[in-house]
């Protein structure tokens, strides 16, 4: 929701939405995730509303009006997501720069096709981050075809995109990502020094909610969905882990080492708690919010 940074090396200043930009860009987007997504009142939402509610704090300029006090106002949620340019490509690309105000009989629709386009942008940033890794150069044609393939997707009309079964799609590329994660770990592990002979595979979705891991050694490790919410990672060695998809609401990441980690986004380190000793990927960004900065 348009909190984050704004980030603009991925979007020209005469933005070509029709090719890959993968983060947000609030300026250049018509709040689509402020007036299309539903959300429910807890500690991320002070409010409740709607699918397609726009929410009151969305001004007509398609700003946020609350945007620098987010997290004092109880809008926490807003400050962790993150729509992989899907917004500025509905708007832009898929209805033409036409917004849902100025054209009202186009909101509903453009609304539904923006959680569609949000699945097809995260499915992008992952192939385009798989295609980087040259250990995972034994199926770079088949990852290219596939990136290919969703790119195509995005650019259909939006009765073609609500027709998409994103999670077939989805299955297939998730095959393949498995796959770049396999070869990268054991890559790394050959490289890294004292690397764990046999990294621990958590399993998808596992449960390490408030778990203890402080400085663990979890090098090259699959953390694929897994739930660590609250947990300690402070210190923990994460290099070349798998974190696709993982839950780092409210973990502790201070001090930890979260250099070429694999598929983390800027969505999930939003989420969690660092501080400045926190070692990133060179692609993301620290969050406000962490002390020290
Ligand atoms: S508070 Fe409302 S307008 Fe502001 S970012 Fe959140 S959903 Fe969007």
């Amino acid at each position: 929701m348009p909190q984050q940074p704004h980030q603009h090396e991925l979007l020209s200043s005469s933005p070509d939405l029709s090719h890959t930009a993968l983060q947000s860009s609030c300026e250049e987007c018509f709040g689509l995730c402020c007036a299309a997504l539903p959300f429910a009142a807890s500690s991320d939402f002070a409010i409740h509303k709607n699918a397609g509610q726009p929410c009151p704090n969305l001004r007509s300029d398609f700003r946020c009006g609350i945007h620098t006090e987010l997290r004092s106002k109880g809008f926490r949620g807003c400050t962790v997501y993150e729509c992989f340019g899907a917004g500025p490509k509905v708007s832009h690309v898929t209805f033409g720069g036409q917004d849902w105000r100025q054209a009202p009989h186009t909101a509903s629709q453009m609304f539904e096709v923006f959680p569609v386009m949000r699945h097809l942008h995260e499915l992008l940033r992952y192939l385009t981050e798989a295609l980087s890794l040259q250990s995972a150069a034994t199926i770079h044609s088949q990852l290219r075809s596939l990136l290919e393939e969703t790119e195509r997707l995005t650019l259909l009309p939006p009765e073609a995109l609500l027709q998409v079964d994103v999670p077939a799609h989805r299955g297939e590329i998730n095959e393949l990502l498995l796959r770049t994660s396999e070869l990268a770990r054991e890559a790394a592990r050959r490289q890294l020094k004292n690397a764990p002979k046999r990294p621990k595979n958590y399993g998808r979705g596992a449960d390490l909610i408030g778990a203890k891991l402080k400085k663990a050694d979890l090098r090259c490790v699959s953390l694929r969905g897994a739930y660590l919410i609250a947990a300690d990672l402070s210190g923990a060695d994460l290099r070349e882990a798998d974190l696709i998809g993982a839950d780092f609401r409210d973990t502790n990441l201070c001090g930890a080492d979260l250099t070429d980690t694999l598929f983390l986004t800027q969505s999930q380190l939003n989420a969690a708690k660092g501080d400045a000793s926190t070692k990133l990927p060179a692609a993301l960004t620290y969050p406000a919010h962490w002390t020290g900065l």
